[in-house]
């Protein structure tokens, strides 16, 4: 052989593994790309099911296999599900053969690679085996499973692609696993405020029985046994009777609380004037001795609510703006005002009483929030909270203008009819 024929040779041999070379490379990077392309499938995904169902229809793009399963946990013991190939029966809890190498893997989170059967009793058919540890924050929480019925089947190479895809599916179960956990979680919390409701609703209720009581037999006395009271006897048995009435204002706002998770039918409320009549005949023991005046604007546009809902945020706000008007205030004054804003439909109602500091604004609509309590009006601190309630529930926003000393504006919108 001539020298020239020698180098054409050695070129060819170079040619040929380059090829080689260059096709061994296409290939896994093909094969990392269909690992990308799965993991951005599962995990779109939240549902467990639905993952392993993805990974049992696309892992094929991966690596070969006639058998692709995943043992995984289930309450605090394993479980095999099968994701391609015919199912073999396995007990649920399932317990791996403590010297299989399915039990290695799940208790020493390796990967395990098995080229001439192994005593796993479901892959028992199959001689060439690849079992990889599916770990999340040093957690195992189960094995991705490979076979083939031919015994050699399996490289280093097609394990490491398997490692990458079980990254990607540990990721997913983790999610998934998290979500679940939230879901019950929430249904817990519902449960428990459902509970709760129920439970003050009881409490509440039971409650009036007795207090009815207590002020049906104090008007009696006040009533029959008048007269032979003293002055400071007439004087105990009213604080009795306003006290009582105080409290049973205080129950009702609780069991308005309770009443309000219910659902809300909104519809059309054409006379919103009728609406504020009914909640100022509400407070008309509070005003018929008071200095207050108070004016409603005569044509208060419609509005998409629930007229008994709206009557209760009218009387709230009303309420609260007789309260807080200022024992010392010379003219005291309340005005009821509405006007279309777009297609929404704005109701305020003014008074020119104690005010509220501005950094004292944003927490009034929080539950049990007192902002002025050394101003001694009766009160839980519920009624703004309630009304908030109430206004988000018919789709509205509620909110407050107000100045020290000046007086403060309460306004809130609802959708317009
Ligand atoms: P309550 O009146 O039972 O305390 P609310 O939730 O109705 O509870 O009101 C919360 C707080 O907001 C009141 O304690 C009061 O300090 C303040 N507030 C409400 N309305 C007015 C008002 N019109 N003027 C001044 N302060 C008010």
């Amino acid at each position: 052989m001539n020298p020239s024929a020698l180098e054409n040779q050695d070129r060819e041999e170079l040619l040929q593994s380059s090829r080689r070379l260059l096709a061994e490379a296409q290939a896994l990077s093909s094969r990392i790309a269909a690992v990308n392309e799965i993991a951005t499938a599962i995990n779109r995904k939240l549902d467990l099911n639905e993952i392993l169902r993805v990974v049992g229809k696309q892992a094929k793009w991966l690596l070969d296999f006639e058998h692709c399963s995943v043992c995984i946990q289930h309450d605090s013991s394993w479980q095999v599900k099968v994701l391609f190939g015919p199912a073999k029966e396995t007990p649920t809890p399932y317990e791996p053969k403590k010297d299989s190498p399915l039990y290695y893997a799940l208790n020493t989170g390796q990967a395990q690679i098995v080229l001439k059967g192994s005593n796993i009793d479901f892959l028992q058919d199959y001689a060439s085996q690849i079992l990889i540890p599916l770990r999340s924050e040093d957690r195992t929480l189960g094995t991705i499973n490979f076979a083939k019925f031919a015994d050699h089947a399996y490289t280093e190479e097609d394990m490491r692609i398997g490692y990458l895809l079980a990254l990607q599916l540990s990721l997913a179960i983790r999610n998934a696993l998290i979500l679940e956990q939230l879901k019950q979680a929430h249904a817990q919390v519902e449960q428990r405020n459902r509970e709760l409701d129920a439970y003050n609703h009881t409490i509440a209720h039971d409650l009036k029985t007795p207090l009815q009581a207590i002020l049906t037999f104090s008007e009696l006395i006040m009533f029959t046994q008048g007269k032979v009271l003293d002055d400071k006897g007439k004087d105990y048995l009213r604080y009795v009777i306003e006290a009582t009435g105080r409290m049973g204002q205080m129950i009702d706002q609780l069991l308005q609380l309770a009443r309000l998770r219910e659902e809300i039918v909104v519809n059309p409320v054409m006379n919103v004037n009728a609406v504020v009549d009914l909640a100022l005949a509400r407070l008309r023991s509070n005003l018929d001795s008071s200095p207050i005046q108070i004016t409603v604007q005569p044509d208060l546009p419609p509005v998409l609510g629930q007229a008994q809902w709206i009557e209760e945020v009218f009387a709230n706000l009303v309420g609260n703006a007789v309260k807080y008007i200022g024992k010392e205030n010379p003219t005291p004054q309340i005005h009821v005002k509405g006007r279309v804003e777009g297609n929404l439909a704005r109701y305020q109602v003014e008074d020119n009483g104690i005010g509220i500091e501005p950094s004292d604004q944003a927490k009034l609509f929080e539950m049990f929030s007192r902002v002025n309590p050394e101003f001694g009006a009766d009160g839980l601190g519920l009624g703004l909270s309630i009304v908030r309630q109430i206004v988000t529930k018919l789709n509205g926003t509620v909110g407050v203008e107000s100045v020290l000393g000046k007086g403060s504006t309460f306004w809130f919108t609802l959708p317009s009819a």
